[in-house]
């Protein structure tokens, strides 16, 4: 049984949602394309479900779609095909055991074209690095990189893409990262820190600028409140 790395799931699904942006002329957001590209493993963090289980579903995946698909249309296709890219070619057809039809039935399929790749092989190892050298050129080609250092709130959604690069390289959880897999991991987590970073950044100086309006304000208040209490000046406005 193989599967991917973080690195090859997040590197799969960019590309995945550029290739379907492109084939249906629209915009992407980068953070929403990673996050969707990484979820379905979700299911390693909740103890109720099982791996691979009902989040690596090809029919749940169109049912959670469904609305997307009417309100968005077209606009909606790049982030279901990073969604489904995840179990459908990471998991599936690289050889893992997943739960494809729930919940009409929960019986886990291999597929017949699974390549039984060691998830440790040098095979494996040097496809990930193509897809990571292959996304990190299409971001930076189009301009995409540029988008991670714009202040923006989505970029906050590029916390769950950062803790699945994390945890692997520094807590050896689910799986620990072979040596010639950190430093696409590494890239990863400064690239994800960065845009996080820049829009806290934001965030922080708002908060700020809110906080100093209020002192401003209560500073004001008791002069004014003085003011109209004042006999002479109520007198005056007599
Ligand atoms: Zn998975």
């Amino acid at each position: 049984m193989s599967i991917l790395y973080a690195v090859g799931h997040l590197a799969l699904g960019h590309i995945c949602g550029f290739l379907t942006s492109k084939a249906s002329k629209t915009d992407i957001n980068m953070p929403l394309i990673l996050l969707l590209s990484v979820i379905p493993d979700v299911d390693i963090l909740i103890p109720q479900l099982q791996h691979r289980g009902p989040t690596h579903s090809i029919v749940a995946a169109f049912i959670v779609f469904i609305p997307f698909f009417i309100v968005y249309k077209k606009k909606a296709t790049p982030y279901f095909a990073a969604l489904t890219q995840h179990f459908l070619i990471g998991d599936f057809i690289v050889g893992g055991n997943i739960q494809l039809f729930w919940p009409i039935t929960t019986q886990y399929y291999l597929s017949p074209f699974g390549m039984n790749i060691g998830i440790k092989s040098p095979v494996n190892i040097a496809a990930e690095w193509i897809l990571f050298i292959a996304s990190i050129s299409i971001m930076l080609k189009t301009n995409q990189a540029a988008t991670f250092l714009k202040p923006h709130h989505s970029n906050l959604l590029l916390f769950i893409p950062l803790l699945t690069v994390l945890l692997p390289t520094f807590q050896n959880f689910p799986v620990n990262v072979p040596t010639w897999l950190i430093l696409p991991h590494l890239a990863y987590i400064f690239i994800f820190s960065a845009s996080i970073i820049t829009d806290l950044r934001g965030v922080l100086k708002y908060i700020q600028h809110a906080l100093r309006k209020l002192c401003f304000r209560l500073q004001a208040a008791p002069l004014e409140t003085n003011l109209y209490a004042s006999p002479h000046l109520v007198s005056i406005q007599y």
